[in-house]
């Protein structure tokens, strides 16, 4: 009878020991708060509570641990940003956010609303996670450039400094503070993904859709939208006979100002200019913008005997946010996410929070597997 009791505990010992040691590392996963991270905290904290767990428990060859991986090291490179000043031709490493704010300075004035400069902040930073993403190799060294014809505009604090007044530096630089990290770890996805977040001065009543300037695909989220703008650009630009025709020559040779009429072939719906005919050539706008050193496509002209004026309105190709007109719901009391949502069609603003989430799925899905597995055990006992 005694050996019968010390046999039966045991048993009981080794049925109720056993699961517990399986259990001791699901609990360990469970007890892992994922909401509590930042973004570029997770990949560090994915690999070291997760990974090890992952690799003894159901093998590295598996296909859910392959994808967590990838997802891993996909976050990882956002950390930091290898910056490639093109003047210097140098290549400088710094903090996400302190590049975000590097462009912030360099792309919109500081004097617009906070609410304005929070969502230029999002769009700054969707903007260069969907350039990391997306076009990696365009730069050798390097994953953006400061150039504005390239990637986007950056200015160092200290140029900051050095181009404000001094009473009012200190107090320009915690707005722009506070709107990057108001907007920390934020993003704007359509559909879960990274958009690409392009951006214009002003529109001058209407953004544009994408198609209309750099053709391709439809873009869903890149549609033309009202833009309310109290004050945007309006120039005009002379050309003399001779230099417009060179001008106009270098897309058709035998373009002759006297006698060849110009006409315009067709307007987006936004109002621009898509198509003009320079004799019988047909030249799209976007291109006789570009060689002219025009404001926006949105153009009338006046041609007269020896000199042709184009007057623009709105600067910028139009697509995307505009930055007066963000300005603008600014002043009309909009939060930085209602300028976002007008601005970008069937948008979503999502937190890094929720890229967390996004992995907690392949993790929800391993845990379940894991479990899985317990019971198994379970049952064999
Ligand atoms: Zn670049």
């Amino acid at each position: 009878m005694k050996n019968f009791i010390i046999f039966f505990l045991i048993v009981m010992i080794i049925c109720f020991a056993t699961p517990n040691l399986f259990l001791k590392d699901i609990m360990a996963i469970e007890s892992f708060d994922i909401s509590t991270i930042s973004f570029f905290e997770l990949p560090e904290i994915l690999k070291n509570k997760l990974g090890n767990n992952l690799d003894q428990s159901i093998g590295g060859g598996d296909s859910i641990y392959d994808n967590m991986q990838i997802e891993v090291n996909k976050l990882e490179n956002k950390d930091k940003i290898k910056l490639l000043l093109k003047e210097e031709n140098k290549v400088i490493e710094l903090n996400f956010d302190d590049y975000i704010k590097g462009v912030l300075i360099g792309e919109m004035p500081v004097d617009y609303e906070l609410e304005a400069l929070k969502a230029q902040a999002l769009v700054a930073r969707s903007y260069s996670l969907y350039k990391l993403e997306n076009s990696s190799s365009i730069h050798e060294n390097a994953d953006m450039c400061d150039d504005i014809n390239c990637c986007q505009c950056y200015k160092t604090k200290e140029y900051a400094f050095a181009s404000w007044d001094d009473e009012e530096e200190l107090e320009k630089w915690l707005k722009v503070e506070e709107a990057v990290n108001a907007t920390n770890n934020q993003y704007i996805a359509y559909e879960g993904e990274v958009i690409a977040a392009f951006f214009h001065a002003n529109s001058a009543g209407n953004t544009e859709d994408v198609k209309f300037v750099w053709g391709g695909d439809e873009i869903p989220y890149l549609k033309s939208v009202i833009s309310f703008e109290n004050d945007f650009d309006q120039e005009t630009k002379a050309f003399n006979k001779d230099d417009f025709e060179k001008l106009i020559c270098e897309k058709n040779n035998n373009y002759d100002y006297e006698n060849d009429v110009i006409k315009v072939v067709n307007n987006t719906p936004s109002g621009r200019v898509e198509a003009i005919q320079f004799g019988d050539v047909i030249i799209k706008a976007t291109e006789l913008r570009k060689l002219l050193g025009l404001k926006s496509t949105n153009f009338k002209f006046d041609k007269r005997e020896n000199e042709i004026e184009f007057t623009t309105i709105g600067y910028g190709h139009g697509v995307g946010m505009s930055q007066v007109g963000a300005n603008q719901m600014a002043l009309d009391g909009k939060s930085y996410e209602e300028i976002i949502k007008h601005y970008y069609t069937d948008v979503e603003i999502l937190k890094a929070e929720m890229i967390a989430e996004k992995n907690r799925v392949v993790y929800n899905g391993f845990h379940k597997k894991v479990k899985g597995r317990i019971y198994e055990i379970n049952t064999c006992f």
